[in-house]
């Protein structure tokens, strides 16, 4: 089976048994685009409301930051997928509680090892602290920041899952602190030697 057809697999299993709230107020589910056999996943939080209208992930002002984030270093969609932790919106954009995230964990995991990347760029510091602490709640709590762990990559090892963790600061914290924005771009230009540099 494709990698394609797996991802659609387990996006059709999160419509059909995910139990949880958010599915009931949420428009769309938004499990994530790009290009399946890329080997640079992007990891964000949760969709917004033009992702929950929409059905996509990172199409908002976040996305478009994103995207031009991209360009810097030649990539386009083709090169990257893009996904969240949370596939539904939480109402009003609030913090996602420990049970919510809990009850996408598997998905997320799955979606992960399907696309098996070699780089995944979380953004901002809740999805850091996430994959940081192995994908724990609990765990995630006594993680370093984003502040300290941006550009700086961190081998990542759980099981059968092994990846380099990227973080970044998240393309909207530099909507609201235009002095993050060539912090950003330091960092993603950096991820762009990276990528020319190390093989998988
Ligand atoms: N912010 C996120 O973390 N994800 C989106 O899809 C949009 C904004």
């Amino acid at each position: 089976m494709s990698k394609a057809a797996k991802l659609t697999a387990v996006r059709k299993r999160i419509l059909d048994e995910l139990v949880c709230p958010l599915k009931d107020a949420a428009t769309n589910l938004v499990f994530g685009k790009g290009n399946p056999d890329a080997k640079i996943m992007f990891l964000g939080e949760a969709p917004g409301k033009s992702e929950d209208l929409q059905g996509i992930p990172f199409v908002g002002a976040a996305g478009k930051e994103l995207d031009k984030l991209l360009q810097l270093i030649g990539l386009t969609l083709d090169d990257v997928y893009i996904a969240n932790i949370l596939k539904y919106r939480p109402p009003n954009n609030r913090d996602p509680t420990p049970e919510e995230i809990r009850n996408h964990t598997p998905y997320l995991i799955e979606q992960i090892r399907i696309i098996n990347p070699r780089y995944v760029c979380t953004l901002g510091n809740y999805s850091t602290k996430f994959v940081m602490s192995s994908f724990s709640v609990d765990g995630m709590k006594k993680m370093p920041g984003i502040t300290s762990l941006h550009g700086e990559p961190q081998e990542i090892d759980i099981g059968t899952l092994h990846f380099t963790l990227y973080p970044l600061y998240h393309p909207a914290a530099m909507l609201y602190n235009p002095k993050l924005r060539p912090e950003l771009e330091m960092d993603i230009r950096k991820l762009g030697k990276l990528l020319q540099t190390k093989q998988k």
